[in-house]
């Protein structure tokens, strides 16, 4: 019984690690196979796509004032005042004031290699001075190779505001060096176009310069100075550097979040965009799918099992209770009283209690059948087997032993005892009521108290001996074998 029982168990722990492990495989598989997509999605679309719509943004707002500058740069008006000795400032101030309210920018200026000079739409703001470090993108704008370059620093002529400058090179008409014009935006503009992004698509937008610093940020985690190089979350030294046009794309991690980046090179500024997304966000909705998932899983397998242990397990039981039972008397078979024997020997040698085995046989049971036919036969050992039942108390064992043979296993009970209660039994099968009163029988009991030094077997030899001598001595009797001498 156990056996059958344990394999079932073990057959349901089986069903249960297979489907969970199914499940779960599944479930894993997927959401890799969705954050991998959602991962390429983010580095081939979202990210490349960001990166596009800042940069025209930047480019319609800075193409135009390089483009301005430039001409500045090789405005005739401006190199003949110049080449003229500086005369008259208040016409290269006309000048500036016009071109700053002709594409309106926030500032003009022209700054003189020869005197020094800072003029802008008001007049001479002040002399540069190689000193002074707030002049000294003079001196760089003057040793540099490239026509122009992109600052962003305080303006002085605008309360020290931050601003964007184009510093054009100027030359004269034989290429000598004359100074620098060009004209400044409010950084506002490109400051907000970040924040939006930042804000809306829930993306880190800020600029890095050629030597790692970032020049413009709207993002307090990634603060305007921060030198990349000796920064630790973003390991700058170590990325590719996008090539011309294109864009970069790397990742990294930072306390547990990963980001993903997108570097592109913006050549008008000469600065690099980057931008980031932590892929934690978009991966909050998958992983809600696999919890989600993976809840089902269980239930489903809880369902499989539960209707798995209600038909098979039930099914199971079925024919287990199947296999100890006689199916015509309803009481325990041949194999049943076995076990059930060996196993209560066994406790009684333990607790050392009294115990007696009567072996009940119907008297001339063959001439039932002869007589009445074997259905009545049948008949008449139920009713029988109903009669020996209730002259039985709770805890004392009965089973069909074969054919006419019922066997009655007495607890709590010596010899003395039990001849007394099986002699009680022959009459109560003697005036039982019959339902066929063809098919009433007597029977004949052999009877023998299980002895210390007794097996199964040869309890079960006395008793049958002491039946033998029941029926020789007449049947419709009880005889007892105790085993003394
Ligand atoms: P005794 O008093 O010596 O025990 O005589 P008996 O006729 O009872 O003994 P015997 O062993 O010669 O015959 C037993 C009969 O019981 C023979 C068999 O047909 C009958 N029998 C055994 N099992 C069944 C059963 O399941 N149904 C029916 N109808 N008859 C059965
Ligand atoms: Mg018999
Ligand atoms: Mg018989």
């Amino acid at each position: 019984m156990t056996l059958t029982r344990r394999g079932s168990f073990h057959l349901t722990l089986f069903l249960v690690l297979l489907l969970v492990a199914g499940f779960a495989a599944t479930s894993f598989v997927s959401f890799l196979i969705s954050r991998q997509s959602i991962r390429d999605g983010i580095v081939q679309q979202e990210l490349p796509l960001t990166s596009d719509n800042v940069y025209s943004e930047i480019q319609k707002d800075l193409v135009r004032p390089v483009f301005v500058s430039s001409m500045m740069a090789s405005d005739t008006f401006l190199r003949h005042w110049v080449l003229q000795g500086e005369v008259d400032s208040t016409r290269i101030a006309q000048y500036l004031a016009d071109v700053k309210t002709r594409f309106g920018a926030v500032t003009t200026f022209f700054v003189s290699d020869r005197t020094h000079r800072y003029y802008y739409p008001e007049g001479v703001l002040k002399t540069v001075s190689r000193a002074e470090p707030r002049d000294t993108w003079f001196w760089r704008v003057r040793d540099m190779k490239e026509p122009y370059e992109t600052n962003v620093d305080p303006d002085l002529a605008r309360h020290d505001a931050m601003t964007i400058f184009i510093n054009y090179r100027v030359f004269d008409f034989d290429g000598r060096f004359l100074g620098a014009a060009g004209i400044g935006l409010t950084v506002e503009a490109v400051r907000s176009l970040v924040h939006d992004y930042q804000v809306q698509y829930n993306r880190r937008v800020y600029f890095v310069d050629t030597a790692g610093r970032i020049t413009l940020s709207a993002d307090p985690a990634r603060p305007t100075d921060t030198d990349l190089k000796t920064a630790k979350w973003l390991p700058w030294s170590s990325f590719p550097a996008p090539a011309p046009g294109g864009s970069a794309t790397v990742d990294y991690r930072e306390s547990g979040s990963h980001f993903l980046v997108s570097i592109r090179y913006i050549p008008e500024l000469k600065w690099y965009l980057v931008v980031e997304k932590d892929e934690g966000h978009a991966l909050e909705g998958i992983r809600s799918v696999l919890w989600w998932s993976l809840a089902l899983c269980l239930g489903a397998t809880l369902v499989v099992v539960l209707v798995f242990w209600m038909t098979a397990g039930g099914y199971q039981r079925r024919l287990e209770t199947q296999a100890w039972t006689d199916p015509l008397t309803n009481l325990a078979n041949r194999q049943a009283l076995d076990v059930g024997l060996e196993q209560i020997l066994r406790e009684a040698r333990r607790s050392q209690e009294s115990l007696s085995l009567g072996i009940v046989d119907a008297d001339h049971f063959k001439t039932v059948n002869d007589r009445f036919g074997h259905s009545a036969g049948d008949e008449s050992l139920r009713n029988l087997a109903v009669l020996l039942g209730s002259g039985i108390r709770e805890g004392d064992l009965i089973g069909r032993w074969g054919g006419e043979e019922f066997l009655i296993l007495l607890r709590r009970c010596g010899l003395d005892d039990a001849r007394k209660r099986f002699t009680a039994l022959v009459e109560t099968v003697d005036h039982g009521l019959w339902k066929d009163p063809r098919g009433a029988v007597t029977v004949s009991v052999g009877v023998a108290p299980a002895l210390a030094s007794d097996s199964v077997q040869t309890w079960l030899a006395r008793a049958d001996r002491a039946l033998y001598r029941a029926k020789e001595a007449g049947r419709h009797r009880v005889e007892v074998e105790g085993g003394e001498p």
